[in-house]
């Protein structure tokens, strides 16, 4: 937020500082968004509240957030500038096409796909692009996941967690695994706001979004990839979660505690033995940035629990903008080896930004 801005800005460092985790939206999403708010399109609570507020408040925050969103030059660029945020890796923000009708998601995801390589083509130094997909149409999806990487050279995939209550643990979404597998990009599981099944209780204390809900519902799909299998199935595969792994992390040892226990019990089908241990597939795939969590404790102890070489900075801009943390993070306690993977090199890696 704008208001929040220290005078400080961040001050030369001996690394770029790439944000992995920045959102953009086109102002025709947020006019497709508008619409289907005013007409009651979706019966999806989350979103109704989430766009509802951003789209129709006036408050600062608001505005602030509906100004940056579409913007891919100048004021964007000034804001890099301001927070010495060298490049920022953008994608759709949540829930992107997959609050959409099959359709139009899928076409809708082309289009932002399309406008997010131009801008890349304009800036390309300043911004590297991960592919929007429609999940409602997987055959689509990853024959847009093959275009906008081969031809438009984005670096990677947006799911922007759950697709109307349905999650990509079900096998009939696994050719957006298979594509990005093949392709060796990796796939970044962003929040959305709890499908209508998960939200009353946080809907009624007001912890359904940013503050709670969405760590809650998108690490919950995260590990449902993990115990489906599907990382046996695509060993290759690399999954990228934000805001410090939404909390799986420090979760890990009940996680393979109980699990060991849930497939001797055999009480569920769908849990079954897995190839590896769960903390494995965190060690060898995915990826975990710090979105949203400028938290330097929690950083050093997911970078303990994945490796150091696991763990990328991101802002999560424009939602969170903040010089103030940009500058905790430059001044944390870590070798220059360590730091300089953290800001830069963890991402040259993994985007293939050369
Ligand atoms: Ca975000």
């Amino acid at each position: 937020m704008t208001e929040s801005l220290a005078p400080q800005k961040p001050k030369p460092v001996p690394y770029k500082r790439i944000a992995t985790e920045e959102a953009f939206a086109p102002a025709e999403m947020m006019a497709i968004y508008r619409e289907m708010i005013e007409k009651k399109v979706v019966d999806d609570p989350g979103f109704n509240t989430m766009w509802g507020f951003y789209l129709g408040g006036t408050s600062e925050r608001s505005r602030h957030i509906e100004a940056c969103m579409s913007d891919l030059d100048d004021l964007r660029l000034r804001h890099m500038d301001e927070a010495g945020i060298d490049m920022q890796i953008l994608a759709l923000t949540a829930p992107g096409v997959q609050i959409m009708d099959r359709d139009t998601g899928t076409s809708f995801a082309r289009f932002a796909n399309d406008q997010l390589a131009a801008a890349v083509k304009r800036h390309p130094t300043r911004y590297a692009g991960l592919a929007a997909v429609a999940p409602q149409d997987p055959a689509a999806a990853a024959a847009e996941i093959q275009r906008a990487v081969t031809q438009l050279g984005l670096k990677g995939v947006i799911i922007n967690s759950h697709t109307h209550g349905e999650y990509l643990s079900d096998t009939r979404f696994w050719p957006i695994f298979e594509a990005a597998e093949a392709l060796d990009v990796p796939v970044y599981l962003h929040p959305n706001s709890p499908p209508r099944g998960m939200i009353g209780p946080m809907l009624e204390c007001g912890l359904d979004g940013a503050i709670f809900g969405f760590g809650v519902e998108t690490g919950m799909h995260a590990l449902r990839i993990i115990t489906s299998g599907v990382f046996d199935r695509f060993p290759k595969l690399q999954l990228i979660l934000g805001h410090m792994g939404e909390a799986l992390p420090f979760w890990l040892y009940r996680l393979e505690y109980m699990h060991k226990a849930t497939v001797a019990s055999q009480r569920y089908e769908a849990i079954k033995p897995l190839q590896r241990r769960i903390g494995d597939y965190m060690r060898e795939n995915m990826l975990i940035t710090c979105s949203g969590m400028a938290w330097e404790p929690a950083i050093k102890f997911t970078q303990s629990v994945v490796g150091a070489d696991r763990v990328l900075y991101a802002m999560d801009y424009p939602y969170q903008y903040s010089l103030d943390e940009v500058n905790a993070l430059d001044a944390m306690q870590m070798d220059d080896a360590t730091k300089h993977a953290f800001f830069e090199g963890n991402a040259r890696r993994v985007f293939k930004l050369g």
